[in-house]
């Protein structure tokens, strides 16, 4: 099955995915998380990328097009993959169509504005492997390490609250869009993520995932 995951920055669409990954056994992939790779290897184009991601703004949709189409064709996405952070465009999903990749679902994650910023003040990142911490809502076992791999978490330069808000702004002018893209396609579910734990949200992205 190959699945569409997006909404805003902070709306746990990262948990999400790592979720329906273990649980459907397909790779999640995540934009973000490969840009972010490129950052840490100090290349040119890293540090042309780092100016986009540090004011919150998105990278040139020719640019993770080309990531996600080399990604897509790698043998572990045989039985299907979860697009996380992409497309995050009109342009980027019409790439995707040209492509010729068959989406089965898209799951919109609609969480407000007021609770995003609040949540991304709490987000903490493991600076080795991505996994994503919450101070209040998904502590790890022991404070500041990575459950998985023992890195330290940290936090993200664009959870900072100015950045949050121009992340957002873009999110609504931009991304948004995507929602009347799906939903003429057909493939569409909205879930309403406000007031509920990362658990709940799972289960109902899971249900709608069988549905
Ligand atoms: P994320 O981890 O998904 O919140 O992505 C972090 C940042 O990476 C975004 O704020 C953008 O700068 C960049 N990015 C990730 N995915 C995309 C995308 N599909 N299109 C453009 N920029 C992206």
């Amino acid at each position: 099955m190959n699945i569409i995951l997006f909404g805003a920055p902070g709306s746990g669409k990262g948990t999400q995915a790592e979720a329906i990954s273990d649980r459907k056994l397909i790779p999640a992939i995540s934009t973000g998380n490969i840009i972010r790779d490129a950052l840490k290897s100090g290349s040119e184009v890293g540090l042309q990328l780092k100016g986009y991601m540090a004011s919150g703004g998105l990278v040139p949709d020719e640019f993770v097009i080309e990531i996600i189409k080399g990604r897509i064709a790698e043998d572990d996405c045989k039985n299907g993959f979860i697009l996380d952070g992409f497309p995050r465009t009109i342009p980027q999903a019409e790439a995707l169509d040209r492509m010729g990749v068959r989406i089965d679902k898209v799951i919109e994650i609609d969480v407000s504005d007021a609770i995003i910023i609040d949540r991304m003040s709490g987000r903490r990142v493991c600076e080795t492997c991505g996994s994503s911490y919450h101070l209040e809502n998904k502590r790890p076992h022991e404070d500041g390490i990575c459950d998985k791999c023992h890195g330290t978490l940290v936090q993200r330069e664009d959870d900072h609250p100015d950045t949050v808000r121009n992340r957002l702004r873009i999110y609504h002018e931009q991304t948004k869009p995507l929602e009347e893209y799906y939903r003429q396609q057909g493939k569409l579910t909205v879930i309403n993520g406000d007031g509920k734990s990362i658990d709940e949200t799972i289960g109902l992205v899971l249900s709608a995932l069988e549905a």
